[in-house]
């Protein structure tokens, strides 16, 4: 029965809510956002526990806080094998952003001191790191941008989990293939990239047994969600810990 606890569960128009972003039974983070990092802390959680960092797409409200988890790791000073699982890239991605930051240093300090695997997704075939095994599936959320959901299976569990995307075929055999689903909804209104309220309705009746997590939340989505009486849709808060069995 992995807890997952949300670190953030809004998008940046939300003030109360910070950059969507959670973790499954103490161990898989998804999503190293701007804000991952503090509320790790405030959540009680540790980064050196993590086995693997799991990224949806590069979009900086998905990624901008990996240098922080970096710097993390090697304050705490973790030694054990770290998975790193993104879209084609992400090595250089997330290296690209060290430098950038001028930090080339912690780049080289966390490939000396941590064993940090990259794996990368293509969307054909299940990948497993550590105790997580994993099937992407590619989803339409931004042009010229990689952009996947994944199924993780933790402990049994099969937790799906959409990144930004719009309704598209992907997601609904993530849909299909889960047990309990963590699902954006960042617009109020249709609005192509990302799902909107009544996207959620359509996805809610179209798998009626499924319980969803709503998170990566636009402004005024938690309110119209709360009034339209869906019964497995879910608004969890930041630094809620939900049980899925
Ligand atoms: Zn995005
Ligand atoms: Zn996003």
């Amino acid at each position: 029965m992995p807890p997952i606890t949300f670190l953030g569960t809004g998008n940046f128009l939300v003030p109360e809510r910070y950059w969507n972003s959670f973790v499954i039974d103490r161990r898989i983070l998804v999503e190293p956002s701007p804000s991952a990092l503090a509320n790790l802390r405030r959540a009680g959680l540790d980064a050196k526990d993590l086995d693997a960092v799991v990224i949806s797409h590069f979009h900086p409200d998905h990624t901008f806080g990996w240098p922080f988890l970096a710097l993390e790791l090697l304050h705490k000073g973790r030694v054990r094998p770290l998975h790193v699982i993104g879209p084609p890239g992400v090595a250089g991605f997330l290296a690209e952003m060290m430098h950038l930051g001028s930090i080339d240093s912690v780049q080289r300090d966390l490939h000396a001191r941590i064993d940090v695997r990259y794996m990368e997704v293509d969307g054909t075939r299940q990948l497993a790191g550590g105790a997580l095994v994993l099937q992407a599936f590619e989803v339409i959320h931004a042009p010229r941008l990689s952009c996947f959901g994944y199924v993780l299976e933790v402990g049994g569990t099969r937790i799906g989990y959409s990144g930004d995307s719009e309704p598209c075929s992907g997601l609904e055999q993530i849909a299909e293939g889960c047990d309990v689903l963590v699902l954006e909804c960042a617009e109020l209104h249709r609005t192509p990239t990302h799902m909107d309220v009544e996207a959620v309705a359509d996805l809610s009746h179209r798998h009626p047994g499924l319980r969803i997590l709503l998170t990566h939340l636009g402004d005024g989505v938690d309110k119209s969600i709360a009034k339209s009486g869906l019964e497995k849709v879910e608004l969890p808060n930041d630094l809620d810990t939900v049980e899925v069995p």
